[in-house]
């Protein structure tokens, strides 16, 4: 039977088990996630191995990163599950705090975490005093130019959020390298940021998206989706696959290809956020296509 992680939900018992390894000569990888894990997780946990002896897996369902509006509440879970897959591919460490940071005099509830049980081996469940209690939480990382744009434009709170509980999770694990998708590519590009502006001496690496044979990209809220909305969602990378050809075939303008994707997706029965030509490293607007 395959060896099952250590599961710590405290934060002074990770960094004393981090530090344990790294007093015996060990380098570690972190791999944040929000659980309910599927093969793009496993694919970012495999690459962690390539890059570190040791490799701690978080789990925790930031409720830093939700407005009031999303979908907190629902977001899917299955610690049972996540610790069998984690314990097949052989990570060492599950790191699953309850409660990171209280947001409540934010409007946004704290306290989501990760709940449930059933895990082999509890390092220590006693969180007295963290994050709550003291009236709230009112630290944030704000990654000032790449959050406004993409995404963040009609999700204003969701990369302070991130970039937050990231630098937490930083402090908490002290990981030589952490690995984070593509998928979220704007995310991983302000965790780079993140990590050279803040000085934080860790080797961010992003992992290639990982696809369900149709072509849609894996994601935990997937599961929410009806056979219906399944189908509509393909249109996004069919879409986007349409625009490289077109663009590798001949010359094409910017808005050509912006045009292109929306008709695909609209087609589809499917509601553009946005649809925008970027620089892959500085996430400016590229339009001279
Ligand atoms: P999540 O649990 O959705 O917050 O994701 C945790 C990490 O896994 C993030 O770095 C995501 O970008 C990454 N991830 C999620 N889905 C995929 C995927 N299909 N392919 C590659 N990485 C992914």
């Amino acid at each position: 039977m395959a060896k099952q992680p250590e599961v710590i939900r405290d934060k002074a018992c990770m960094l004393s088990w981090s530090r344990s390894h790294r007093w015996k000569g060990k380098t570690l990888a972190l791999v944040p996630t929000m659980g309910f894990l599927h093969q793009g997780h496993l694919s970012l946990i495999r690459k962690a191995k390539a890059h570190a002896d040791v490799v701690v897996v978080s789990i925790y369902v930031n409720p830093g990163q939700f407005a009031p509006s999303e979908d907190l509440a629902t977001y899917p879970s299955d610690l049972h599950g996540d610790l069998q897959k984690l314990a097949d591919a052989e990570v060492d460490a599950a790191f699953c705090p309850s409660n990171l940071y209280d947001c409540e005099s934010d409007g946004v509830p704290g306290g989501a975490g990760s709940g449930g049980g059933n895990e082999r081996t509890v390092v220590s469940c006693l969180e007295a005093g963290d994050g709550g209690g003291g009236g709230g939480h009112e630290t944030w990382i704000r990654v000032e130019r790449l959050e406004k744009g993409l995404c963040g434009k009609r999700r204003p709170v969701f990369f302070r959020g991130v970039a937050t509980v990231v630098a937490k999770l930083f402090n908490i694990v002290e990981p030589d390298v952490a690995v984070f998708g593509k998928k979220d590519y704007q995310q991983w590009r302000i965790i780079c940021r993140m990590v050279c502006d803040l000085d934080f001496g860790i080797k961010v690496i992003g992992s290639e998206i990982v696809r369900e044979a149709d072509g849609l990209a894996m994601s935990s809220r997937n599961v929410h989706l009806s056979p219906e909305q399944r189908e509509k969602a393909l249109s996004i990378n069919r879409s986007l696959l349409q625009a490289k050809y077109s663009v590798q075939k001949e010359k094409h303008s910017c808005q050509d290809l912006k045009n292109l994707v929306v008709q695909t997706i609209t087609k589809a029965g499917g509601r553009i956020d946005y649809v925008e030509v970027s620089w892959c490293s500085s996430m400016k607007e590229y339009n001279s296509l």
